[in-house]
């Protein structure tokens, strides 16, 4: 669980959280999301006055389609892990000084929202398996990187495609 017993932090003064998390984590749901392996999460709190500092780093894959031919391609998450959870400020004051909120007394620290969040930063929404993937036929879908498809030679100098779609309208 990504969670920080607040007691603990508040007796020690510094506790390290390692945790791998799976692909299939309730936590994923929503976000669009396909990690291919567990995510490594290293990170170290330490108190600061009445904050938390959250230091670290995250480390994994995930599987991006790539742009022109839809294939998975696999892209590297690794990334330095620092924020800073304040407390006596409520979700919006937080959201604007873009530190996050600490919860009261008692509770644990959760910190799905902060992986969360660094994760979907690392990961680009689109990627490009290759700079010479020559993509999907627009005409009949067929992938051009296994071949000619059914259509023939690709229309590579569309030039008057504006045109001919002008004369259409
Ligand atoms: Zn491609
Ligand atoms: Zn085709």
């Amino acid at each position: 669980m990504l969670e920080l017993d607040l007691g603990r932090l508040e007796r020690d003064g510094k506790l390290r959280l390692d945790e791998a998390v799976p692909p299939d984590d309730p936590m994923w749901q929503g976000t669009g999301l396909s990690l291919s392996r567990p995510l490594g999460v290293h990170l170290e709190a330490q108190r600061a006055g009445p904050d938390v500092v959250v230091r670290g780093a995250i480390e994994g894959e995930a599987a991006v389609s790539c742009r022109r031919c839809l294939r998975d391609v696999r892209v590297a998450i690794d990334e330095d892990v620092a924020a800073l959870f304040r407390s006596g400020v409520d979700r919006a004051e937080a959201e604007e000084e873009e530190v996050y909120p600490l919860p009261a007394r008692g509770r644990d620290l959760d910190l799905r929202e902060l992986v969360r969040e660094q994760v979907l930063l690392a990961v680009p929404p689109y990627a490009v398996c290759s700079e010479a993937c020559r993509g999907l036929c627009p005409r009949c879908g067929g992938n051009l990187n296994e071949g000619e498809c059914a259509c023939g030679e690709p229309d590579v100098d569309d030039r008057w495609g504006p045109l001919r779609k002008l004369k259409l309208d």
